[in-house]
């Protein structure tokens, strides 16, 4: 038996959970704020438009949520998806409407998307297989002209970039996972990105109890009746805390390493695959793109 989703996990996480357990604070803290700012500094966005939660799929429905999609609205998404896409979309009342993907890369082409896009059409909602960016830029300037929104499930594509541009912040918003069986692992975790800082902010609501002022602590004595929460929108406990995010710090600063032993994996696969009669290897990918080679 070969564990395909065995964790690269070491000393130096353990002794990050150690600082964690030395803290006196396991819950939502200073270390996820911290884990917030990294993650933002690793995809070359601002701090403002990250939010940790606590699963990639509870992203994808505050994704659907903040989006306001609704009966009669529309999302098109890859026929080769994540179950929890097009639930986000149906939990809402939304109509998934399914496009094909290209039989080499299996990511969505741009002209399979066009195809789907209607006047009822709201969001496109890709991810990235495997981890390869695929069509995403030619498919953000689609939703662009078309002015719907695109959603990137970047769960695969974690050290993801095309031009540059790291996959999950091509469109309005983008979800990422830690869960365990990724490449960065905090257990169970993930990170929404929003375009809009706005929108980043009603994500950190509708994450946390619908809580308008998130810490009244920081507040206390600068203002009368500081201890008095105003509750906004209907929001639920998606919020990560201390213990992932310590885990989560730890494993970004060994995430190049791990696409680096990732790559050299691939490329041994492909050099020993391409002679295998009834065998295509996976395609090589475009010029400037990167992959985080989640899956060969
Ligand atoms: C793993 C995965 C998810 C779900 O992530 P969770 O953090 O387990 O909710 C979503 N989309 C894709 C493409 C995935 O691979």
């Amino acid at each position: 038996m070969i564990n395909l989703f065995e964790p690269v996990l070491g000393e130096e996480e353990l002794a990050a959970i150690g600082e964690v357990f030395a803290d006196g604070w396991l819950g939502k803290g200073k270390r996820t704020r911290a884990f917030e700012a990294a993650f933002a500094d690793h995809l070359g966005v601002a701090e403002e438009q990250i939010v940790s939660v606590n699963s990639c799929t509870e992203g994808l429905f505050l994704a659907t949520e903040l989006l306001e999609i609704g009966p009669g609205d529309e999302v098109v998404l890859p026929s080769v998806s994540f179950v929890g896409a097009a639930n986000a979309v149906a939990a809402r009342g939304g109509k998934p409407v399914f496009c094909d993907v290209d039989a080499d890369t299996l990511n969505p082409g741009t002209a399979e998307i066009a195809r789907r896009i209607g006047p009822a059409t709201k969001a496109v909602l890709v991810l990235h297989y495997g981890g390869c960016p695929g069509d995403v830029a030619t498919i953000a300037a689609l939703c662009r002209e078309h002015g719907i929104a695109l959603v990137e499930d970047a769960a695969c594509a974690v050290a993801s970039r095309a031009a540059g541009t790291a996959c999950g912040t091509f469109g309005d918003l983008g979800v990422w996972s830690f869960d365990a069986m990724k490449i960065l692992v905090t257990g169970d975790g993930g990170m929404l990105y929003a375009k809009d800082p706005a929108l980043a902010r009603r994500a950190a609501e509708l994450a946390y109890l619908g809580l308008r002022q998130l810490s009244g602590y920081a507040e206390a004595g600068t203002r009368k009746r500081w201890w008095e929460f105003d509750v906004g929108p209907f929001g639920r406990r998606s919020v990560t805390n201390d213990i992932c995010s310590a885990i989560g710090m730890v494993q970004l600063g060994k995430l190049p390493s791990f696409v680096r032993r990732r790559r050299e994996i691939c490329r041994r696969y492909d050099a020993r695959l391409a002679a295998v009669p009834g065998l295509r290897v996976p395609p090589r990918m475009p010029p400037g793109h990167e992959s985080s080679y989640y899956f060969y």
